[in-house]
């Protein structure tokens, strides 16, 4: 019935491969996996919400995504009846199917409203919006305008949810008159795309992340080693594709003379020996200038669309849990702390309370990624205002474990480039390990805690429990364990 849809249309704009191989070799693409689910989900809820800017509208949704037939049919019965607010109205125009979030009638005329979870209206969405201009006015309507209704991040929550505040809409009509001339040519583009018997010859290129991760990289990129490739490269800036494009793929043979950062230097001249690059000098003054007790400290954070409790934005991180290991002096045994929120309301005061009784008045407290720990305890700081001055007292004695990696001092090959938690522990300390555990990472941890405090989480709540607790307890004891060999390895002649 229609050769493109909105959606394919902008893979197709991303990639005419990525097109290709969707309507050709779906067989080839990566499952959804549980965090795309959430972002999917996140969309439909916020898209629900936002129809109650125009409310009474009728809904053309329709009962499957694989026959849109009917949402088409009802879509046009509504027009004719002399419906005023359409929801989900579905066009087709020259083989193109486009189902728009929510249409208004304003006279003789329509204003189009597309409903994104963003914070903000992105250049993409205007790509979207414009295919859908050409669609719907192709259909035969007028629109007087096309705009995109978005969150307004700066919306504080104070009691009930305030849907006006909540969003803001964002016309866009002047970029999508601009983007329809082109429209056409592409929509015949692609369509001989779809239409051709041969995969398009499209090399890997930075177009496989942008602006969405695409769900055939595995297939494309499986000539690209798993380990040890130009990738990796540290804070790659471009210079990755370029020694790509030279047909260099492994950072060994990165060429003598080639232009790099001197993290990147390191990283190169570590791969190509084989061995391990430390500057002792540099490790030893930075470890000298570390101050017990020594709090290693690690937030987790959630964060959701539609802001669930008083005094907090849409997609604010939110800390719910921590883990700290204290330690004494240097290489003894560290003392445990956890904290995690019960999952049945807003977190943060509880959490705050006890780090403030766990953290002790004394002794840098040791983070791995500061910037990340730094802004959360500024940002409880300003939303716990009773809690201030203690909170803040704490952010000079923040120190860094990820300097002595970031700055290049400590280099091996295991680390691949990266200088992560995820990457650097297992490289140092080969018997901790992630993989061992049922909840591996922190966008995981996040995302299962919003669905305890949403209360659409379905396991089992005590097993959730100990599987955060085990997780977030794993970060901070990982850097018990790397500062122990960063120690034991300065010292070495
Ligand atoms: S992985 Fe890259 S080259 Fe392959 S289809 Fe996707 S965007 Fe195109």
């Amino acid at each position: 019935m229609h050769l493109l849809s909105k959606s394919t249309y902008i893979r197709g704009r991303q990639c005419t491969k990525a097109l290709w191989l969707y309507k050709h070799r779906r067989d080839l693409m990566a499952p959804v996996d549980a965090a795309s689910q959430a972002i999917f989900d996140t969309g439909t809820a916020v898209g629900e919400l936002a129809q109650q800017l125009f409310p009474g509208g009728v809904d053309c949704t329709p009962d499957t995504p694989y026959d849109f037939a009917p949402a088409i049919a009802a879509t046009q019965a509504a027009i004719e009846r002399g419906e005023r607010v359409i929801y989900e109205a579905a066009f087709l125009h020259d083989g193109v199917l486009a189902a728009l979030d929510i249409l208004v009638r304003d006279g003789e005329g329509w204003r189009a409203y597309e409903v994104k979870s963003s914070g903000s209206a992105k250049e993409y969405q205007v790509h979207d919006a414009a295919l859908q201009a050409h669609v719907i006015e192709g259909c035969g309507l007028r629109l007087l305008d096309v705009s995109i209704v978005h969150l307004d991040t700066s919306y504080v929550r104070r009691g009930a949810l305030e849907v006006d505040k909540l969003f803001a809409i964002t016309s866009v009509k002047g970029q999508v008159d601009r983007e329809r001339e082109a429209v056409p040519t592409r929509i015949a583009e692609l369509k001989r795309i779809v239409q051709q018997a041969e995969v398009p010859d499209v090399d890997i290129g930075a177009y496989c992340s942008a602006p969405f991760e695409c769900d055939f990289k595995h297939h494309c990129w499986a000539h690209v080693p798993a380990e040890g490739s130009v990738f990796e490269l540290s804070r790659g800036m471009g210079r990755e594709w370029e020694l790509y494009r030279a047909g260099i793929l492994l950072l060994k043979d990165v060429p003598t003379g080639t232009k790099l950062s001197a993290a990147q230097r390191h990283q190169v001249e570590a791969a190509q020996r084989g061995t391990r690059t430390i500057d002792r000098p540099a490790l030893r003054g930075w470890l000298a200038d570390l101050q017990y007790p020594l709090h290693h400290f690690d937030f987790e954070t959630f964060m959701s669309a539609v802001p669930l409790f008083d005094g907090t934005r849409p997609y604010q991180q939110l800390p719910f849990q921590y883990s700290l290991h204290i330690q004494h002096g240097p290489g003894t045994a560290p003392e445990a702390h956890a904290f995690l929120g019960s999952g049945t309301g807003d977190p943060r005061e509880a959490l705050v309370a006890q780090l403030l009784a766990d953290i002790g008045p004394v002794g840098d407290i040791l983070v791995y990624n500061a910037s990340f720990e730094v802004s959360r305890i500024k940002e409880l700081a300003c939303d716990l205002p009773h809690h201030s001055k203690a909170l803040l007292a704490l952010l000079t004695r923040v120190k860094d474990l990820h300097t002595p990696f970031k700055a290049g001092w400590y280099v091996v090959p295991a680390m691949r480039g990266r200088t992560s938690i995820k990457v650097v522990l297992p490289a140092l300390v080969p018997h901790l390990r992630y993989d061992d555990l049922n909840v591996k990472e922190g966008s995981t941890a996040s995302l299962l805690f919003a669905q305890l405090v949403s209360g659409t989480y379905t396991g089992d709540v005590g097993q959730l429990r100990a599987d955060l607790l085990a997780y977030c307890g794993l970060d901070t004891l990982a850097m018990v364990e790397i500062l122990h060999v960063l120690q034991r390895e300065a010292v070495q002649d």
